[in-house]
């Protein structure tokens, strides 16, 4: 049974923890619920096991991920729980997710890393209007120069993401089935609501030795945690819609949600792409589609949306 104010205090526990290391302090005070429990391909996870496996220690946060290619013209520079990638084309470059404003010179010097140019940045997009995928976009604005592509939906919420006073800057609204294209590369923007309003799913297509892959940057599918029924709606509708996707290759806005860390071991011994695994597409939308049905399941009747 979940009581009102501990939903309340819930939601406000996990919103918090994407607004800084202020947050963090709060977190560690009191994480969310270390229930409902659900199993999935033999893993037990919480709400509170998923956000701490997301998000790690505030260091994790912070501290830079070797930098290396995904597949195809697909890099990943982000830090060891906060994923950023970079699209390479022969047109300039595209990143998805600044992440926080403090890691910013971290990315760059990942991308300098890899041999390419922080100012070859054309395109900035994101994953969701929170400040651990978001936060940092005006800087990159200011350092790069680049067009700032946003979902509709997700607009208000970064509007108010103004780190250091900065306004957050919008260059093309996006809607629900665009296409970005920037020097051959195409990504697709698909709306997948209800960890925030406007969390973008991008789907690309890329090729490697000679053969096409599809590609899939997953937004996050943990749902908020006081479940309204327009939530439920839209993650109900999300859930369906991720598992119509091609997909050869998932990545998410946590290295957490695609078994980064593993892979990227598996990546130094050599052998064949471990990122291409169609196989684990769709896990992460198990994992958080098993959660979800807990939460729900959890809520006394009278509450359930
Ligand atoms: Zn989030």
């Amino acid at each position: 049974m979940t009581s009102p104010t501990r939903t309340t205090l819930l939601a406000c526990l996990l919103g918090a923890a994407f607004l800084g290391p202020v947050a963090n302090v709060s977190l560690a005070q009191n994480p969310p619920a270390d229930h409902p429990a659900v199993t999935v391909k033999g893993q037990t996870y919480t709400p509170r096991s998923i956000l701490a496996r997301n998000m790690g220690t505030p260091e994790d946060q912070t501290t830079q991920f070797p930098p290396h290619k995904i597949v195809g013209n697909i890099y990943y520079v982000g830090t060891k729980t906060l994923s950023s990638f970079l699209i390479v084309t022969p047109q300039g470059n595209i990143l998805i997710d600044s992440t926080y404003e403090r890691n910013v010179k971290t990315i760059e010097k990942s991308i300098t890393d890899l041999g390419f140019k922080f100012s070859d940045v054309k395109v900035l997009l994101g994953n969701h209007a929170h400040g651990d995928h978001q936060e940092g976009d005006a800087l990159v604005k200011q350092l790069t120069g680049a067009q700032v592509m946003a979902m509709a939906e997700d607009v208000p919420a970064l509007k108010a993401m103004k780190p250091g006073g900065k306004e957050h800057p919008i260059d093309r609204i996006l809607h629900d089935g665009e296409a970005v294209t920037l020097g051959g590369a195409t990504l697709i923007a698909h709306l997948t609501p209800g960890h925030t309003p406007g969390c973008t799913t991008w789907t690309t297509t890329v090729q490697e030795g000679g053969r096409n892959y599809n590609v899939v940057f997953s937004c996050s599918l943990r749902a908020p945690a006081s479940l309204t029924s327009a939530t439920v709606d839209e993650m109900t509708r999300s859930f369906k819609l991720v598992r119509t996707l091609p997909c050869d290759v998932q990545v998410g806005d946590h290295p957490a949600q695609y078994n980064m860390h593993e892979k990227y071991a598996k990546l130094q011994s050599g052998g064949p792409n471990p990122f291409i695994d169609p196989a684990s597409c769709t896990l992460e939308a198990d994992i958080q589609e098993a959660m979800f049905k807990a939460v729900l399941a959890e809520q006394p009747p009278a509450a359930r949306p």
